[in-house]
C-alpha cells in the first residue's frame, strides 16, 4: 500500500509571554518529525522550555525557495513538519509563504494551528475600530518612501495597522502627521504579552512627546495602529483627496479647497472641511 502523505502544519508561538502557547500547539511540536525554524537556536530555546526535543532545519528569507522543495520531499514521503517563526504566527511578515505555495501545488496538506500575532493582539486591545482594518507589515526604511507607502492607502480600509521599529518610530510618526495630518489619532502598542507592555493612545505629536519622557520607552517591540479616515474625508475620491493634499502644501486652506472643486467638479463645503482636519485646524 502507497504511503500516505505527511502534513505541512504552520504553528503560532508566543510573542513575549510564553503561556501563550497553545495546548494544540505543544501537542503537534511533540508529534511533528521535523520543526522548520526561522532561527534554530532561538526555536531551540522554546522548545527546551517545553521539554520538546525534535529535530529542526532552517528556514528563513534566504533560503526558503530551496529548502521548501526538500521540506516537500519529507512530506511527500510521509514525514510531518511544522512550521514556527521566531514569535507569532509564520508567515505574517514573516518566512513561509512560498512553502506554503509550494505545498498547495505539490498536493501536500497545509494545516494551521492558530495562536498568537501581534497586529491582532495589539488591533483588540487599542479601541479603534476592527469591522475593518488594513494591515501594511513593516514600514519601510526611508521617511519619503513610508510616506508613499502611507499616501497609497486608499480611504475606507478602516484601521490601518503596521509593524515598526523602536529605532525609528519618532521619524515615522512624523510621517503619519505628514500624510494624515496632526489630528489623526494613533495607538501605539508595546512590547504586548511582556512585562512593559504598553498601549499608548494619542496623536503623533503626543505620542512623540511620551516617548521622549523617557528613552527607555523608545525601546522594544510595537505596532503602531492609525484610526480610520474620518467620514468627511473617506466621502472624496482618492483623486480628489490627492490635488486637495498636494494644492495645500502651496496653498491656503479655502484655495486649495476651491481649485480642488473646480478641477474635480466637487463641493467646495465638503473640501474645505476635510481640508481643516487634514491641517489640524478647527473651523
Ligand atoms: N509573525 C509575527 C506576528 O505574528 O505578529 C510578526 C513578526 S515581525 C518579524 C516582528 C514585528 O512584529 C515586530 O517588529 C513588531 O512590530 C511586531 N511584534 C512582535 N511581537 C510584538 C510584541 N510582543 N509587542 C509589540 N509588537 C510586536
Amino acid at each position: 500500500m502507497a504511503k500516505e502523505n505527511g502534513f505541512l502544519y504552520v504553528v503560532a508561538t508566543p510573542i513575549g509571554n510564553l503561556d501563550d502557547i497553545s495546548q494544540r500547539a505543544i501537542s503537534t511540536l511533540q508529534q511533528v518529525d521535523w520543526i522548520a525554524a526561522e532561527d534554530t537556536r532561538h526555536t531551540g530555546r522554546l522548545l527546551s522550555h517545553l521539554g520538546i526535543n525534535a529535530k529542526t532545519l532552517a528556514l528563513h528569507d534566504h533560503n526558503e525557495k530551496q529548502r521548501a522543495a526538500g521540506i516537500i520531499q519529507k512530506c511527500l514521503a510521509g514525514e510531518h513538519v511544522a512550521l514556527v517563526s521566531d514569535a507569532g504566527t509564520p508567515l505574517i511578515s514573516d518566512p513561509g509563504y512560498s512553502l506554503v505555495r509550494q505545498c498547495r501545488d505539490a498536493g501536500v496538506r497545509v494545516i494551521p494551528v492558530p495562536g498568537p500575532c501581534a497586529l491582532i493582539t495589539a488591533l483588540c486591545a487599542a479601541g479603534l475600530p476592527t469591522d475593518k482594518f488594513h494591515f501594511i507589515g513593516f514600514l519601510l526604511p526611508k521617511s519619503q518612501q513610508r510616506q508613499n507607502q502611507l499616501a497609497d492607502i486608499p480611504a475606507g480600509v478602516g484601521t490601518i495597522i503596521c509593524y515598526d521599529t523602536a529605532r525609528r518610530i519618532k521619524d515615522t510618526l512624523q510621517d503619519v502627521t505628514a500624510v494624515f495630518g496632526p489630528e489623526r489619532e494613533l495607538v501605539l502598542a508595546k512590547e504586548l504579552t511582556k512585562t512593559f507592555e504598553h498601549l499608548e493612545y494619542g496623536t503623533a505629536a503626543q505620542i512623540i512627546a511620551w516617548l521622549e519622557a523617557d528613552p527607555q520607552r523608545c525601546q522594544g517591540e510595537m505596532v503602531l495602529m492609525i484610526a480610520p479616515t474620518p467620514k468627511a474625508e473617506s466621502e472624496l475620491s482618492d483623486a480628489e483627496l490627492n490635488t486637495l493634499k498636494l494644492l495645500l502644501t502651496e496653498l491656503p486652506l479655502k484655495k486649495a479647497a476651491a481649485l480642488t472643486a473646480q478641477i474635480h467638479g466637487g463641493k467646495k463645503n465638503a473640501l474645505y472641511k476635510v481640508a481643516l482636519q487634514l491641517s489640524g485646524e478647527t473651523e
